[in-house]
């Protein structure tokens, strides 16, 4: 018997491969969707789904930026259950130093034409009380958000499906490329393209993708309804997503629409146990508590873990795997995929289909490694 054969083929229904399989199945493309879990169960249901604009690289800002617009666009059809929260993110500055940084950012996001406004100690303490005072102040980025990823996952998968295309849970995938993928009880399907959009598990499928995982906690509280008002994240946050090497942790927390208080981060690289770790969960909370002293009087309820995808230029791969013309990736994201997804389903489907893209692909593409290497060989 011939293996059932369709236009595209994604592994992964992570928010990343629903937001590809969405757009794909808008194209008018036959879609199959294959996951070993559900729909959002890998680092979307551990994702903190903050729709962050950053500037650590052009190409950074030009994703993050397009994305955060699709996701505005999207805003009036999304349902109750996503959660999203137009809420801003105040980026803190501890001391004077920090401030310069406010002030690099806000000539950067201006010259971009992204609102900001800079905050003086006094505007912090009036939006956001629960700070301890003596902060030097910060910079509101107003047009960031907040969502709940696994359910904003869901939606992106229940209308693709809408639109035709067919999803397969709880089925593990044991061999994709040259067209065909096996799935591990031994079916096989065949297609033009397949779409590698495992996430952290992408190497696992195509040897040589150069992606790492880096492992996050979170915690959340009980409800506290007006405890934070915006996503607050310190200006130090930005050393800690950077560091390659050792463990880190930084203040960073977010006020969910229950009213939950989500305190966030970590990043270590090199482990694979999915278990919490006290003592990294205990520096996280204390680095919180010397931004916030009253969230030692609030009541954590759950703590986990999860699996960002690292590359080492902290850019995801998105677009065509040069060892095979069947293969295309879209993986890679670290901590920005709930961000960043709806753009890279868009920059996937513009290099399938042809299409003109809205920000220049290059800076994504997976044979860019390739490129790197021999730049620094
Ligand atoms: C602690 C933490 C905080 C974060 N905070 C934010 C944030 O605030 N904002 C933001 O934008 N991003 C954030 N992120 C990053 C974001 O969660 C990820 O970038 C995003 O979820 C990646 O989505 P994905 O679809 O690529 O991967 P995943 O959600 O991991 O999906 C991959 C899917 O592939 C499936 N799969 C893997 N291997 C196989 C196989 N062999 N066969 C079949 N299926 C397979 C898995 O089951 C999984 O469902 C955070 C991440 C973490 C860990």
């Amino acid at each position: 018997m011939s293996a059932a054969t369709y236009d595209v083929i994604i592994v992964g229904a992570g928010i990343v491969g629903a937001a590809c399989a969405d757009e794909c199945a808008r194209q008018g493309m036959r879609v199959r969707v294959v996951d070993q879990e559900m729909v959002g169960g890998g680092a979307t249901a551990a994702g903190m789904g903050h729709i962050v604009v950053m500037d650590d690289s052009e190409a950074q800002f030009a994703l993050t930026r397009y994305s955060q617009r699709l996701w505005q666009e999207l805003r009036s059809e999304l349902p109750d259950d996503v959660e999203y929260e137009q809420c801003g993110t105040i980026w803190v500055a501890a001391d004077d130093e920090e401030m310069d940084e406010v002030r690099r950012k806000q000539l950067c996001y201006s010259l971009r034409e992204v609102p900001v406004e800079v905050l003086t100690a006094a505007d912090l303490e009036c939006l956001e009380p629960n700070l301890r005072g003596g902060m030097a102040g910060g910079l509101l980025v107003p047009e960031d958000g907040v969502l709940y990823p696994p359910c904003a996952a869901r939606f992106l998968m229940e209308r693709a499906r809408a639109r035709g295309a067919s999803l397969d849970l709880g089925i593990p995938v044991a061999e994709i490329g040259k067209g065909r993928v096996r799935l591990a009880n031994g079916t096989e399907f065949s297609a033009g393209t397949i779409v590698n959009a495992a996430g952290a598990a992408s190497p696992a499928l195509t040897a040589g993708i150069d992606v790492k995982k880096r492992k996050g906690h979170l915690v959340i509280t009980d409800r506290y309804p007006g405890f934070v008002r915006h996503q607050l994240v310190e200006l130090g946050y930005l050393k800690s997503a950077h560091s390659s090497t050792t463990d880190s942790v930084a203040f960073n927390v977010q006020p969910r629409k229950t009213g939950q208080v989500l305190i966030g981060s970590s990043r270590q690289y090199g482990v694979e146990s999915r278990d919490v770790d006290h003592a990294i969960v205990s520096r996280m909370l204390e680095r919180a508590q010397e931004y916030m002293p009253a969230l030692a009087h609030t009541t954590a309820i759950r703590v986990w873990t999860g699996f960002r995808a690292a590359t080492p230029d902290k850019l995801p791969l998105i677009g065509a795997w040069p060892q095979d013309s069947t293969l295309y990736l879209a993986t890679g994201h670290e901590g920005l995929g709930i961000t960043t997804s709806l753009a890279s389903a868009r920059l996937l489907v513009d290099q399938l289909t042809g299409r003109r893209s809205a920000i220049p692909t290059e800076p994504y593409l997976p044979s860019r490694a390739a490129t790197l290497e021999h730049a620094h060989a």
